[in-house]
């Protein structure tokens, strides 16, 4: 097996603007979980954010990265649209994308998506509990049958996307509202995985089911070895 170049890109502002959050993070998102993938066997990794020239995503980067991994929540708007396009560009072309938590509403899930990508929320330390809906599935390796999360936001439906190809996981709140927290997407020859937990003011990207999904997402969503599609006029390949 080839290695796995993963770029984690967050947009790295609540770290630096809420003392708690910097507590709980003091790397940053992107830093733990850029730990936890570095750990793995197989995967390169490096990290991106907003603040960095072009958001750290040159075309370079772009170019040598097989699975993105995106967090983003209070700056969506300051994304530059070029490199919006630069993204969506390479996810057509087979860069994996895993979009996590509020990176729901991210210039680069709704363009893929086409749809509003909105949803319901909620912000009092809920429970979460994230069914294992497609337990053959390989995002889910390793797992139970439903991952737990103490203290999380909730998300509810409806979620404005499209059908998923695959919905791995299916969320329960206290509340009464159910959540479609793990949605897998084909967009060209790529693969776009959203993963709902991640919320900024709890721990939870140190939670090992969490880690251990964004883990076996990313291989999922690597490249595969499939043709390249020929698009536009075609000679005929029998006597016609
Ligand atoms: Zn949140």
């Amino acid at each position: 097996m080839s290695t796995i170049r993963v770029t984690v890109w967050n947009e790295y502002r609540h770290e630096k603007s809420n003392k708690e959050i910097a507590k709980l993070y003091p790397e940053g998102m992107h830093g733990a979980i850029a730990k936890h993938l570095r750990t793995q066997p197989g995967m390169e990794v490096r990290t991106a954010t907003l603040d960095e020239p072009e958001h750290g995503l040159t075309e370079d980067v772009l170019a040598t990265t097989d699975v993105l991994t995106w967090w983003g929540h209070a700056a969506h708007a300051e994304v530059q649209d070029e490199i919006v396009e630069k993204v969506r560009q390479r996810v057509w072309d087979g860069m994996g994308l895993i979009v996590l938590h509020s990176g729901h509403f991210s210039k680069i899930f709704k363009s893929l998506m086409g749809t509003s990508c909105d949803l319901k929320w909620r912000e009092i330390g809920e429970k979460e509990r994230l069914w294992v809906v497609e337990p053959g599935h390989p995002i889910v390796d390793g797992i139970g049958e439903f991952i737990e999360i103490e203290h999380t936001e909730m998300y509810g439906e409806r979620f404005d996307i499209p059908q998923p190809d695959t919905q791995v996981f299916i969320s329960w709140f206290p509340g009464g509202e159910v959540f479609r927290s793990g949605c897998c997407f084909h967009r060209g020859r790529g693969k776009i995985f959203y993963f709902r937990p991640g919320h900024e003011t709890f721990p939870i990207y140190y939670h090992p089911d969490v880690l251990r999904v964004i883990t076996n997402a990313v291989r999922w969503a690597a490249p595969g070895e499939g043709p390249v599609p020929v698009f536009g006029n075609a000679k005929p390949l029998e006597h016609v």
